[in-house]
């Protein structure tokens, strides 16, 4: 059910979102049944799992993915559908693999940024994916302290000559842009994205499928067999591989023994009102997404059909928010008073992959059995990049899957009691400090 309590079509399996109920085509693939054999075998059936099979499929290597809802179930087809050309880890990145990368580490971390951008546009060009791509974003600042860390990131891409896509608002210059009043200034980036993200995840699917990928729905993997032919088990059948990949990030409860206390959820609300006509153009007239520089942010950007979708805090204790659209409702109307009392069509929630340092993890658990997780929220862009990481890591080149590999990460004790409490206790602190910025 969406808010207005219509029933939301098509995909009563799905779980119910604006994203659900405009897709291009729903997808429909098999139970694992029997006996299979590939290369590689990919535990989930979101952007990361996809976006290796991708990889690894133009590679010509036989790939089958299993998932245990449908494709896009989780985060990957639930999301705020930014693509930004932030890592969220960027600085913890930059002191660990300064060790292994030296003074080459910030050129790295730069490439890094923007390869997401690269492989999202190549792909959705190269398989024709209609996902509502669109560039622009504005990074909004609250106070002035925000305008400092604004202006540091305006500085660096003029350095690493990106000064054509970046410009940097004041007041009067945000307000050309959006119709609020909200914001002090804004750094405005043409090179970062938006999009619908369940869309492109399923045209991602359907280009692996097209290049031999097995895919398998309603699957949920139970066991990894380990050994020099691995396997993962369902209920009903079983993938031996040469490889397997583990994409679940927060939604499995596989190899605990060395995966435990690693990786934490957190929920995350989005809600999008119905159709705004011309309100559409006067609120956001050159269909920016917005966010803006808080710890704990907002997030927003008009739909495909103009409705304003929009995301924001996001609950550390792991557990779900019954009344998102309660929860969003006075955000949006500070943001937008013109918006006052306008219908909210769908809220949805869904959780996300948190990590302590923020660091993606990538890892092995044995000799051919890789793990790939924990994008804290900005996993759009990152899951593309680890896609690729992963797929040349699989493939024997391992230069940047062993840099990340090499990062220490915190595993808390008695990570399933103990993580979210962390967490929260975390963002508090943050949050606190926040208000003394
Ligand atoms: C509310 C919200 C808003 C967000 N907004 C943004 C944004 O605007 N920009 C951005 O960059 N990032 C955003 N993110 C983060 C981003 O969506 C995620 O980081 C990213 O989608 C993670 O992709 P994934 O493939 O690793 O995980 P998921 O998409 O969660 O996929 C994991 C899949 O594995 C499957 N699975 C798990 N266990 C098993 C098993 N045992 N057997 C078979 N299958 C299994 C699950 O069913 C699931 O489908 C947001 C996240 C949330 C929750």
């Amino acid at each position: 059910m969406n808010a207005s309590n219509q029933p939301v079509e098509p995909a009563a399996v799905r779980a119910p979102s604006y994203y659900a109920a405009s897709l291009n085509f729903e997808s429909d693939y098999p139970t694992l049944q029997g006996s299979v054999s590939v290369d590689v075998a990919i535990i989930g059936g979101g952007f990361t799992g996809i976006a290796t099979a991708v990889e690894l499929a133009e590679r010509g290597l036989k790939v089958a993915v299993v998932e245990t809802h449908k494709v896009g179930w989780g985060a990957s087809g639930r999301n705020g559908g930014q693509v930004t050309g932030s890592l969220s880890g960027d600085e913890a990145m930059r002191k660990q693999m300064r060790n292994t990368l030296g003074e080459e580490v910030d050129d790295f971390i730069w490439h890094l940024r923007w390869r997401g951008h690269e492989i999202i546009k190549r792909r959705v060009a190269r398989y024709g994916i209609a996902c509502d791509l669109k560039h622009g974003h504005l990074h909004t600042a609250m106070k002035t302290s925000h305008m400092y860390e604004l202006q540091a990131t305006y500085d660096e891409a003029l350095r690493r000559g990106m000064g054509d896509d970046v410009t940097l608002l004041d007041a009067a210059g945000v307000r050309a842009q959006l119709g609020s009043d909200l914001y002090c200034g804004a750094l405005k980036n043409t090179r970062n994205m938006h999009l619908h993200p369940l869309n492109l995840c399923l045209g991602e699917a359907r280009a692996a499928e097209h290049l031999g990928a097995l895919i398998f729905e309603h699957s949920e993997v139970l066991e990894i067999v380990h050994g020099p032919r691995p396997a993962v088990v369902t209920t009903g059948g079983r993938i031996e591989a040469k490889q397997v990949l583990l994409a679940g990030d927060v939604y499995h409860k596989l190899e605990r023994r060395q995966l435990k206390g690693l990786i934490f959820p957190a929920m995350g609300g989005i809600v999008t009102t119905a159709p705004l006509g011309e309100l559409a153009g006067e609120i956001n007239p050159q269909d920016l997404a917005v966010y803006d520089c808080r710890f704990v942010l907002d997030y927003y950007r008009l739909t495909g059909d103009g409705r304003l979708l929009f995301g924001g805090g996001a609950n550390y204790s792991g557990r779900d928010s019954r009344d998102i659209a309660g929860e969003l409702r006075p955000c949006i109307e500070r943001t937008f008073p013109q918006l006052k009392g306008v219908p909210i069509d769908f809220q949805w929630s869904c959780a996300m992959g948190i990590v302590m340092n923020r660091i993606p993890q990538l890892g092995k658990l044995s000799g051919n059995v890789w793990y790939c997780q924990g994008y804290s929220g900005h996993g759009v862009a990152t899951s593309h990049i680890m896609g690729e990481i992963m797929a040349k890591a699989i493939t024997g080149d391992l230069e940047q899957f062993d840099t990340f590999a090499a990062c220490k990460h915190i595993k808390v004790p008695l990570g399933d009691q103990l993580g979210n409490p962390m967490l929260a206790a975390g963002m508090w602190y943050y949050q606190m400090l926040e208000k003394l910025r």
